[in-house]
C-alpha cells in the first residue's frame, strides 16, 4: 500500500492519522451514480474503534 494520509482517526485503521489497513475500497457517496468531486467518494473500508 502507498501511504495513505486519514484524518479519520476514529477508525480502526488509522494509526497517528495514517491508514494502516492492507487494502482500501473506496466508492461513491449515497446513489451517485457519477462523482464530481472529493466530497462524493467515501471509504467503505471505514470500521470504527470499539
Ligand atoms: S480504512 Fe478508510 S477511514 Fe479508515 S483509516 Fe483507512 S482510509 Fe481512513
Amino acid at each position: 500500500m502507498p501511504n495513505i494520509k486519514c484524518s479519520v482517526t476514529e477508525c480502526s485503521y488509522n494509526k497517528d492519522v495514517e491508514c494502516f489497513a492492507p487494502a482500501i475500497q473506496v466508492a461513491r457517496d449515497g446513489n451517485l451514480s457519477s462523482a464530481k468531486n472529493s466530497d462524493n467518494t467515501k471509504c467503505e473500508t471505514f470500521k470504527p474503534k470499539h
